[in-house]
């Protein structure tokens, strides 16, 4: 076989050194396979933040944004607590009609200054995604990430960017961008079985707004078959994979 999405993944390691911001459009969108990696990082030490664009409160057909974006919330929040991550952050800006602008990138650039993380993690931005075409909000949120992350370590863009003391935030330069559902990715996070539990179980705390989807594949077997999909290229039994960018 020559082709290349069959090519052999480099496993990926990170230890309690590294901070690893995640930056996605929606509640869930991180409980995908994400979630699966995030809980080996925390279980090594390296403290997660999640970053959501939007409160998802367009999500659900049958409820109204006012009533759905509090409930996504926290189904969110306990899907973090599944995985060992604290810190969740969720701004306001419009859900299924966000929109690529300087304001989102600030807001992103500065949560970056902030949590000052080693690694982001946001999801493709592509039109095609490997499971199909790529949602109007996903795309902008990926690409958002991938420029504010520059942003962030330009000291000279967004200089005026304050913390919550008031005080200018510095400059912040992560050193490597993982994207996960990449056209080609390139590395894997190697999960333990009970990483992948845990992942099944923080897609799981996503209730109302999994019960209101017709056709969606159990939890359990989807994650099991993104995980040894990914494992399979890696050498190993389960893995989460991404594509891997320097900074
Ligand atoms: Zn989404």
């Amino acid at each position: 076989m020559t082709n290349d999405h069959l090519d052999q993944l480099e496993l990926l390691h990170l230890d309690e050194a590294d901070r690893v911001l995640c930056v996605v459009a929606h509640p869930d969108d991180l409980e995908y396979g994400v979630s699966a990696a995030v809980a080996e990082w925390t279980d090594a030490g390296a403290s997660v933040s999640y970053l959501l664009l939007t409160s998802g409160e367009a999500g659900i057909d049958s409820m109204s944004p006012d009533e759905t974006g509090p409930a996504r919330a926290a189904e969110q929040r306990n899907a973090c607590a599944q995985v060992g991550v604290d810190d969740l952050r969720i701004l306001d800006f419009p859900d299924g009609v966000l929109e690529y602008s300087l304001a989102l990138r600030r807001a992103v650039a500065a949560v970056i200054r902030e949590v000052r993380p080693t690694t982001l993690v946001t999801l493709g931005w592509a039109e095609e995604m490997p499971w199909g075409l790529n949602q109007a909000d996903h795309r902008v949120a990926g690409l958002v990430v991938l420029d504010a992350a520059r942003d962030a370590g330009n000291r000279w863009v967004f200089p005026d960017i304050t913390g919550s003391d008031g005080e200018v935030l510095e400059r912040w330069q992560a050193d490597h961008l993982l994207v996960f559902g990449a056209s080609r990715p390139t590395h894997a996070v190697a999960v333990s079985p009970n990483s992948v539990e845990r992942s099944i179980a923080s897609l799981e705390q996503h209730k109302v707004y999994l019960a209101a989807l017709d056709d969606h594949p159990a939890p359990r077997d989807l994650i099991g078959g993104v995980t040894s999909d990914a494992g399979a290229r890696a050498g190993v039994d389960h893995a989460v994979a991404f594509g891997r960018y320097g900074l």
